[in-house]
């Protein structure tokens, strides 16, 4: 069985309502399978004993009864609930505490709650497989959240103290001027608390600068401006490109 949660109450715990149907004595029978108001009969095969003995020769075998199948009673009329199997499929709601953490793919224990055991043995445990849905900003490695963050192309020139989302709420984040597309920054502290210990995990963002798809008249003007005073101040980076590509043609 499964157990679906989102991804932050995987990362801060969470106490989850889980129903399924289980295997109960009959409500109807009491779990005899007779029907109601009759109960089973001694079986007459086994006189209630539950076993025979056959002798073959000089042996004598004792099997579990045939006619009873080791009861030692047999039900005359049937019990209409649950058709003479002493038990029916009722659905039980049990409340899980998901611990913060939880990892997809984990189970959770819950003991005593598997099937009944038969001839009056105790339910064995149930096992639920913890499921964590998608978030849509963010992502997790290990015990560390994973968030993209779109910044302006100004904003990775000049730098800027950007707002970011974590698990926790809005944080500021210091963006350096000179940031390059696809940087790491890292929040410390703000992941996901280990499962295991407790400790929490990081929180790292990579930001995207995005280039504006359309310029007002303003906006183009000062670019192409920009643009000029770009020629005269290339970037070690673009130098060294330059002049791979400048070798790379001429041999
Ligand atoms: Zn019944
Ligand atoms: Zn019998």
């Amino acid at each position: 069985m499964e157990v679906e949660v989102d991804f932050l109450e995987a990362a801060k715990g969470a106490t989850k309502t889980v129903t399924f149907d289980r295997a109960e004595p009959c409500l109807e029978c009491q779990g005899s399978g007779a029907k109601k108001g009759t109960s089973p009969d001694t079986c007459s095969t086994c006189a209630g004993r539950g076993a025979v003995v056959q002798s073959t020769g000089f042996f004598q075998i004792q099997t579990t009864c045939p006619s009873c199948r080791g009861q030692g009673t047999m039900i005359r009329e049937f019990c209409p609930a649950c058709d003479g199997a002493g038990r029916q499929a009722r659905s039980r709601e049990v409340t899980v505490d998901v611990p913060a953490g939880i990892e997809d793919g984990m189970r959770l224990r819950l003991a005593g709650e598997g099937e009944p055991g038969g001839a009056g043995a105790p339910p064995g445990d149930l096992y639920l497989v913890v499921r964590i849905r998608e978030h849509e900003l963010f992502a997790r490695q290990d015990d560390h959240v994973l968030v993209e963050v779109p910044i302006a192309f100004t904003q990775a020139a000049l730098g800027a103290t950007i707002e970011v989302p974590t698990i926790d709420g809005k944080e500021d984040l210091k963006i350096k001027g000179g940031t390059q597309s696809g940087s790491l920054y890292t929040i410390r502290g703000k992941g996901i608390p280990s499962v295991r210990g407790g400790k929490r995990g990081d929180q790292i963002v990579r930001v995207v600068v995005e280039v504006p798809k359309k310029l007002t008249k303003k906006q183009e003007e000062l670019l192409r401006s920009f643009a000029e005073t770009e020629e005269a101040n290339v970037t070690p980076e673009r130098k060294s490109f330059f002049e791979k590509l400048k070798s790379y043609f001429e041999g």
